[in-house]
């Protein structure tokens, strides 16, 4: 009788701390989601929904800095085992089709093949701070008032018929003591606050489409450039992912001073916005969203001069290779992808 008690007891220690060790084990592998460095001491969030889908706001945490992987700030993302009550009501008539929602980890899928450089969530860094977003990641330049690059994963989940949002606006991510770029920034210059993630490439929702218009996302950029050769290869881009095609693509400026409609400028509204001297643009793409990076994949880069003139050029003439535009940034492309692929596949100019 006391024998058998024992081992009943036995047996469901055991099975408690196997049970205990797997939620902890489950915990620690959970995915999080890094918020902006706080700079009143709470956490805030900078887009309203986790890359789980649950909204943010309620979630966040704070963990001081030092060893840890975990970001500063972060969202614990685990997937809530009941569905999160919706606040708007749910529609009973006409069976819409449901839109294909991005991948789940569509944030981290942004820097998949690598963070070109090192850009983090230290505040104190502030001309290479990392802003995640479920729409895309960005390096920003707060000196030059405009991104580094800002990098992004395309391919059919993110298009769709959303109607252009057109609703540029500052970046209220970014920590509130700093100067944000307003659209106003932009007015008479001379230059079109240009989109480095392009709007059509976000047209899935509305809220993904919205992103593309915050002032973090956009740089001066000469109107010949952007509605010329920039838009053809953008246009270029959509042609591959209708083909079935997985992009991951990375633009930026760089150098300074361009010309645009008014002239030459090295900034706008009295230095806030600095103006590069080239848009750059580097792109691996993938066959298929389960082919893996060989030295056979392709890659497309450009460099195009910020100036006017040259509106009906066509983008395959600006065409160099990744190792350009390394050489002239200071940036490592496609880091996670293993040395010997990575030299073999950023060495080639394309001439597809
Ligand atoms: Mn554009
Ligand atoms: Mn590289």
């Amino acid at each position: 009788m006391f024998k058998s008690r024992f081992k009943t007891l036995a047996l469901l220690s055991i099975a408690g701390v196997v049970l205990f060790w797997f939620l902890g084990h489950n915990i620690n592998v959970q995915a999080q989601t890094p918020l902006r460095d706080p700079v009143t001491g709470s956490c805030e969030c900078p887009y309203d929904r986790t890359s789980t889908g649950r909204l943010c706001g309620g979630n966040s945490s704070y963990s001081k800095a030092g060893g840890s992987v975990k970001p500063v700030c972060y969202v614990e993302d685990q997937p809530s085992p009941t569905a999160s009550p919706s606040p708007s009501p749910i529609p009973t008539a006409s069976p819409s089709p449901t839109p294909t929602s991005p991948p789940q980890d569509s944030t981290d899928a942004h820097l998949k093949y690598g963070n070109p450089s090192n850009a983090t969530f230290e505040v104190d860094k502030s001309d290479n701070y990392l802003l995640l977003k479920p729409q895309y990641a960005i390096s920003y330049n707060r000196s030059k008032g405009i991104a580094n690059w800002v990098s992004w994963q395309l391919n059919s989940s993110w298009l769709g018929d959303t109607p252009r949002q057109d609703d540029f606006r500052p970046d209220s991510s970014l920590p509130s003591s700093w100067y944000r770029v307003t659209p106003t920034d932009y007015t008479n210059s001379g230059f079109d606050r240009g989109h480095l993630t392009s709007s059509e490439d976000r047209g899935a929702t509305v809220q993904d489409n919205s992103a593309t218009f915050l002032m973090t996302n956009i740089i001066p950029q000469s109107p010949d450039n952007n509605r010329g050769p920039w838009v053809q290869l953008e246009t270029y881009c959509r042609e591959l992912v209708k083909q079935g095609k997985e992009l991951y693509v990375v633009a930026g400026g760089v150098g300074e001073g361009g010309t645009g409609e008014k002239g030459a400028m090295t900034s706008l509204a009295g230095g806030k916005v600095s103006v590069p001297a080239s848009t750059w643009k580097v792109i691996l793409v993938l066959n298929s969203s389960w082919e893996q990076v060989s030295e056979t994949t392709r890659t497309i880069a450009v460099n195009m001069s910020n100036t006017q003139g040259i509106r009906i050029r066509k983008w395959q003439e600006f065409r160099v290779s990744v190792d350009e535009v390394e050489q002239q940034t200071g940036y490592d492309f496609f880091s996670a992808i293993e040395p010997t692929v990575q030299s073999m596949i950023e060495a080639k100019v394309d001439n597809q």
